[in-house]
């Protein structure tokens, strides 16, 4: 019942396996096997696919899942206090299922709720918000077991919390304003405004966004494919959940605008998990611009130009940010980023030429198709046009999204969200840049500091060694296992800090620390395992007191407790020599 229409298709089995442990609650071993024969597949890909994704349970859960988001500003905000609360209430250990198979209580990553929380997610739905009352109400309504339809419905609703707004956010425009302007300049006018623009990629990586168009257009393959990519993993992101709550017809319309530049018939809009709230009224959006014209055969009355949009959705794997790792989760399999070349421009999604382009990204094409590209182009920095979102939270008064004109420096951001005492700000999330002080005169741009989105404000009360410690744990997480390098050098980066923190640290850990980084930045495959120990390093180069403070010895301490390991042996031979003990920590001869 499940597979219906995608029988044999198996670039459908993630969005299969979502279904139908929304159904089972679970993915049960009998389940899989007929998932496996209905999608044409083997049952160790389907497997194999189920293991990979966090949100996704091959093992019986509770009935009510909760997950705590577990990003450094939840944990400031008070997370790990009332996860414990919750799990005190209902007599349960974090990471266990209760007895009766009720409930289990866990942590995830960055829910995307920064601006807002603590927050949590129950049974995929995210609460933001939560307090003591939330979290006993919670309890209540767990132990009632009443389903979450009937659990208050303002919990489930967000605020978009727009602090700023510039020429995106305060667009006027009516849905099919900006296709129409772009209709009537002709596929060939439109990317040449798009080239006039300088418009480069807001997901981080800043690519020039008509290159890509222009290598995906002139790509053999007639069959042309557009993909969204909204799946902001990053910890401390959420300005594109509120771009998709919003100003979702900016983003369709950016889609669109896309797609008569490439050609394209076919767009996905890939949705990360964490926002599958934002999923009933995305698809209302589609609706209505099918109805209006603006999706479907022949849009804008242009014969010849077709094209819709299906939305899919993540499980919770950050990974799958990275374009390629993204293609390989809309084709259905794990989220294992590609070796590239060859460029997903001409061999994307099942092969065939796609652009994958950012929320933001694809919103602002809307207002270079309004302006025209030259007027875009005259705001910003000479290599980075236009503006910026950012997602502030942290430390400040005023938490939100932010719409600044690229080459805002950092004091003037943290002077509109009314941050006082700053000790660090964390631009570009975890895997982007920590910077001091003396730094905050530096510029929000591709040529100074270039970010996704995430500006995390960190006050003179903070631990900057505490901040690195959650974001290697993060990393190690999150690495999808591919290559060794990242794998084993993200679990051993979060090893030495967890014997830093606590209190058993030499400056020999420190050194580790140091190889580490080169071994990740030379050997990983992707850019999560080269990213990982950006925030350790930039700490320890910026704020080392805050790491020497957990050095037990300034020179050297053992990780492993040879004496303890050997314990057993001396229980089981009976023998216990007081000369054969070995002293722990060889202190310095004078
Ligand atoms: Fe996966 Fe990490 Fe290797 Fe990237 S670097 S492919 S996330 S294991």
């Amino acid at each position: 019942d499940t597979v219906g229409e995608f029988a044999a298709r198996p670039e459908y089995l993630l969005q299969m396996l979502i279904r139908l442990q929304e159904a089972e609650n679970w993915l049960p071993p009998e389940a899989l096997t007929a998932l496996a024969a209905a999608l044409g597949l083997p049952r160790a890909r389907v497997e194999g696919v189920a293991g990979f994704y966090s949100f996704l349970h091959t093992r019986p859960v509770g009935r009510y899942r909760l997950l705590f988001s577990d990003n450094i500003i939840d944990r400031m905000l008070g997370s790990q206090a009332l996860m414990a609360r919750l799990c005190h209430t209902l007599w349960l250990a974090p990471g266990q299922v209760s007895e009766d198979g009720l409930v289990s209580v866990d942590v995830t990553s960055c829910t995307g709720l920064g601006d807002q929380g603590p927050a949590l997610l129950v049974n995929g739905r995210a609460i933001a918000r939560l307090d003591e009352a939330r979290i006993d109400r919670i309890a209540e309504l767990i132990r009632e077991q009443q389903p979450l339809d009937a659990w208050p419905a303002d919990w489930f609703r967000f605020d978009d919390n727009i602090q700023r707004r510039d020429a995106l956010l305060a667009c006027p425009a009516q849905p099919g304003d900006a296709l129409q302007a772009a209709l009537a300049m002709g596929r060939v006018g439109w990317l040449a405004q798009v080239h006039a623009s300088r418009l480069r990629g807001r997901g981080g990586a800043g690519f020039t966004t008509a290159v890509k168009w222009q290598a995906c257009r002139d790509a053999p393959n007639p069959d042309k494919v557009v993909v969204c990519n909204a799946d902001e993993g990053e910890p401390g992101t959420f300005k594109d959940r509120v771009l998709l709550n919003s100003h979702a017809d900016l983003v369709v319309e950016g889609m669109t605008l896309a797609a008569w530049a490439v050609g394209a018939r076919r767009g996905f809009l890939y949705l990360r998990g964490e926002y599958r709230n934002l999923r009933p009224a995305l698809e209302a959006v589609l609706a209505r611009r099918r109805t209006a014209g603006w999706l479907g055969a022949a849009i804008g009355g242009v014969a010849g130009f077709d094209f819709d949009i299906e939305i899919h959705l993540g499980a919770g794997a950050y990974v799958c940010g990275e374009e390629t790792a993204l293609l390989e989760s809309l084709e259905g399999k794990r989220g294992t980023p590609r070796i590239r070349p060859p460029f997903p421009v001409t061999h994307g999604y099942l092969g065939r030429p796609t652009v994958v382009n950012n929320v933001e990204t694809l919103a602002k094409c809307c207002l270079i198709a309004l302006q025209g590209g030259a007027a875009f182009a005259a705001t910003g920095t000479p290599q980075s046009a236009g503006t910026k979102l950012l997602s502030v939270s942290g430390d400040c008064a005023r938490p939100g999204v932010y719409e600044f004109p690229f080459g805002v420096t950092v004091r003037q951001v943290l002077d509109a969200c009314g941050a006082d005492d700053t000790l660090a700000v964390q631009v570009g999330g975890a895997a982007g840049i920590t910077l001091a002080p003396y730094e905050f005169d530096r510029r929000i741009a591709f040529e100074d500091v270039p970010t996704a989105g995430a500006f995390m404000v960190f006050d003179n009360t903070r631990d900057m060694f505490e901040v690195a410690h959650n974001f290697v744990h993060f990393f190690a997480h999150e690495s999808c296992g591919f290559c060794t390098p990242c794998r084993v050098g993200t679990a051993m980066l979060a090893d030495t800090l967890d014997k830093l923190a606590e209190g058993k640290g030499s400056a020999v850990d420190l050194i580790e620390i140091e190889d580490l980084d080169r071994l990740l930045k030379q050997a990983s495959h992707c850019g999560l395992g080269s990213a990982a120990p950006n925030p350790v390093m930039d700490g320890l180069q910026k704020f080392r007191p805050a790491y020497e403070r957990h050095l037990m010895h300034a020179d050297f301490a053992p990780a492993f407790d040879l004496d303890g390991a050997l314990r057993r042996a001396r229980q089981i031979t009976g023998r216990d020599d007081a000369a054969a003990h070995l002293p722990q920590h060889q202190e310095p001869q004078p």
